[in-house]
C-alpha cells in the first residue's frame, strides 16, 4: 500500500540526498534533535530553540518518539508543526515499542498526512526501561529492520536508522553492531544517526567494520553537549556509553558553576566534532536537549557556518 506521500514538501530532497549533497559538496550535514516537551513552559523553551537553530539552516531537524509510547501525540504534532510552520525539514522518529502493526501503519500515515517524508525507524527501548528484556507486541515487530521495511512498504519515505559506536547494551559485540547496521541498509534504510559518544576511535571503528561488510551508509555522529554533569551521567548509565575520565574531572572540578559546566561541553564537543569531520563524517548530529546555546557555541566554535557556506578546504580560524 502506498500512502501518497503529500505534497506539502514537494522539491525539498529526501534526507539521505540531502546528506549526500552536503557531502558531494565538501560540506558537512548538520542535524539538531529535540524532544517532546512535558508542559507548556517547556513547550515555550523548544520553540525558542527551533526558531534560534532554525537560522542555522541545518539539513533536517528530528523530534524523538517517547519511551513506551508517552509522548505519540506530542511528537505527530511537534513534527507537523515544524513541518507546516518552519523552514527545517523533519525527521519523525518512530518506535515498535507496544504497538500492533496497523498503528505503527496509522502513525506513519499521520507523519505523511503532516508532509514528514523521513522517519527513523527504531525499535525503542524495552518497555521496562534500556537493561530489561525486550518483549514485542503480539502483532507488532522486534527490530528496527522490520519497521524500516514497514515504513518503506508505505511509501517514498527516507528512512534512518540507529547506530551504536560504543555498542548497543543488548548486543553481543561490535560485529553484531556492525551486521545489524547492514541488515537496516538491506532492509530500505537511507542514513544512520549515532547514539552519542565521547570517543572518536569508537564511531571509526564501527564504521570501518560496517564498510568492511558493505554497508555504505552515511552515519551521521550524535554528538551530545554536555551541560550538566549529573544529567549526562544518567544518560551515560542508560545508553551504556562510557564516560572519559579526564572529561569527567573537568566538569567535577566546575560542578557548582554552570556556565563553566557548559564551556567544558563546549570545548569537549567541539574536538570531538572537529576529530570526526576531519575523520570523513558525513556531518554531525547535535542532541539539543531543547536547548539553542551550547549547540550553537559548538556549531560557531566549530566554523560551521563558514565551512558551510564555503565549501571545501575552507576550514575555520
Ligand atoms: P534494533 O536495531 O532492533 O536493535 C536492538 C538490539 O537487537 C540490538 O542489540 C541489536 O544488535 C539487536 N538486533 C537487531 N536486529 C537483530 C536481528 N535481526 N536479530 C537479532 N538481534 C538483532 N528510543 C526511543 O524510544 N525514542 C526515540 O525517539 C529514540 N531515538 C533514538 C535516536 C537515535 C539516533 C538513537 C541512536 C537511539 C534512539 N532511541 C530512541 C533509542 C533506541 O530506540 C534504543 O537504543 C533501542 O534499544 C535500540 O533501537 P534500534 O533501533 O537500534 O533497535
Amino acid at each position: 500500500m502506498a500512502l501518497g506521500v503529500p505534497s506539502v514538501r514537494d522539491g525539498v530532497p529526501p534526507v539521505h540526498e540531502a546528506i549526500a549533497a552536503a557531502v558531494a559538496a565538501g560540506t558537512p550535514a548538520v542535524s539538531f534533535e529535540f524532544f517532546p516537551p512535558r508542559d507548556d513552559a517547556a513547550a515555550d523553551r523548544l520553540w525558542t530553540a527551533v526558531r534560534r537553530l532554525e537560522s542555522l539552516q541545518p539539513t533536517f531537524v528530528s523530534v524523538t518518539y517517547g519511551a513506551g509510547g508517552s509522548t505519540r501525540d506530542r511528537t505527530v504534532r511537534i513534527t507537523r508543526r515544524i513541518a507546516e510552520e518552519t523552514t527545517l525539514t523533519p525527521v519523525a522518529h518512530l518506535t515498535c515499542v507496544a504497538s500492533p502493526r496497523a498503528e505503527l501503519r496509522r502513525v506513519v500515515g499521520a507523519y505523511a498526512d503532516a508532509g514528514v517524508r523521513s522517519v527513523l525507524a527504531l525499535r525503542g527501548d524495552p518497555p521496562g526501561g534500556p537493561g530489561a528484556p525486550w518483549t514485542a507486541h503480539p502483532d507488532g515487530l522486534d527490530h528496527a529492520e522490520d519497521l524500516v521495511r514497514l515504513v518503506r512498504g508505505l511509501g517514498d519515505f527516507s528512512v534512518g536508522v540507529a547506530a551504536f559506536p560504543d555498542g548497543h547494551p543488548e548486543s553481543s559485540g561490535p560485529d553484531q553492531d556492525a551486521q545489524v547496521l547492514l541488515a537496516k541498509q538491506r532492509a530500505g534504510a537511507t542514513f544512520a544517526v549515532t547514539q552519542f559518544f565521547f570517543d572518536p576511535a569508537a564511531y571509526l571503528r564501527l564504521r570501518d567494520r560496517a564498510a568492511a561488510r558493505g554497508c555504505d551508509l552515511p552515519i551521521v555522529p550524535g554528538v551530545m553537549p554536555v551541560t550538566d554533569v549529573r544529567q549526562v551521567r544518567r544518560f551515560a548509565e542508560l545508553s551504556g556509553t562510557p564516560l572519559p575520565a579526564p572529561l569527567v574531572d573537568r566538569l567535577e572540578r566546575v560542578a557548582d558553576d554552570p556556565v563553566a559546566v557548559r564551556a567544558v561541553g563546549v570545548e569537549a564537543a567541539t574536538a570531538l566534532g572537529e576529530r570526526l569531520l576531519a575523520e570523513g563524517a558525513p556531518g554531525l548530529h547535535f542532541y539539543t536537549l531543547n536547548s539553542s546555546t551550547a549547540t550553537t557555541e559548538i556549531y560557531e566554535a566549530l566554523g560551521l557556518s563558514r565551512r558551510r557556506r564555503a565549501g571545501p578546504g575552507k576550514m575555520p580560524g
